[in-house]
This record gives C-alpha cells, structure tokens and sequence, in this order.
C-alpha cells in the first residue's frame, strides 16, 4: 500500500478516515498519532500512521501506568530532571501569558483544598518567612527593609522563646 505523504494524510480539512486495528472504529487520520520510520535520517524522515487510534493508545498508556506506577513516576522524574530549566522556563512563560487561567485554577485549587491554607500558614508562623514578618509588622513588600524584617524576626524568635522558658516554668 503506498502511503500519501503525512501532511496529506492528516491535513485539515481531509475527511478520509482509517480503521483502528485495535477498537475496529474507522476514525478521521488526526486521530492515530504519527511515529518516525527506523529508517529516518536527519535529511529524510519516513513516517507513517500508527495502527492503533489515540483513544486506544492513552488507555494502553494508562494500563501501564497503573500496572507500574512506581517506575512510570520513576521514569517521568528522570525526564523532567533532564529537562529541567527547559520545564521551567516553559512554565513561566505559559504563566505569563495565561495569567487569567492561572487565577481561575488558583481560585479552583484553594476551594477543593482548604486545608492547604492552613499548611501554609503554619509553614510562615514555623519558618517565620518575610511575609509573616513582614504582616507582624503590618508593612508591604515595598516599605519593609530587609534590615527591619531580619530584627523583627530575632525579636519574635526571643518571644517565643521567652514562652517556652516561661511556660516551663510554670509546669505547663
Ligand atoms: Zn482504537
């Protein structure tokens, strides 16, 4: 059988279809994902349909998945340590220009996890970070000194070690 080139193939507008050897569903070409010939160099890449459609493809993916969770996540790591700064750059860049949708999933996160506020709350009292000093101060990024922030913070530590001390000694 010859093949059409790719761009033929799954081009837009194409309504030719192809039959899933796996669900036995004929389904529009965009929807069997492409892979690379073998026999591919650098100057000519052969590529063709896979056999199997998307849909069976994801639930062969997550099978796997499940069935080997522990090197699934394994290998999932490894990747993402090996793309790291790449990963973060792209995050960053996505956030800046979807700023809208990183609100909404904020807003959407903070309402299923209360108790995530909580946990970070507690994390700025523990560490006392700049911004619980920062609030124990009542001043805003822009006219708090770093200078009054770190003494403010050896004062609060004092406090609380004042309490300790003084809660031990009265056999609390
Ligand atoms: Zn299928």
């Amino acid at each position: 059988m010859s093949l059409p080139t790719l761009n033929q193939e799954v081009g837009a507008g194409n309504t030719a279809t192809k039959r899933c050897t796996k669900c036995g569903e004929a389904k529009a070409l965009s929807e069997f994902p492409v892979v690379k010939d073998k026999k591919s160099t650098p100057g000519k890449v052969y590529s063709y349909l896979h056999s199997h459609c998307r849909g069976c493809h994801a639930e062969r993916a997550s099978k796997w998945y499940y069935a080997n969770k522990t090197r699934a996540l394994r290998k999932c790591k490894e990747i993402y340590e090996r793309n790291r700064s790449a990963h973060l750059l792209h995050a960053k860049e996505w956030k800046a220009k979807n700023q809208e949708k990183v609100r909404i999933a904020k807003r959407k996160y903070k309402k299923a996890h209360p108790e995530c506020d909580l946990k970070r709350l507690h994390w700025h009292i523990k560490t006392l970070s700049d911004y619980y000093v920062r609030n124990a101060l009542r001043l805003t990024v822009a006219n708090a000194p770093p200078e009054l922030i770190a003494i403010k913070r050896e004062q609060l530590l004092i406090h609380r070690a004042r309490k300790q001390l003084k809660e031990k000694a009265n056999g609390k």
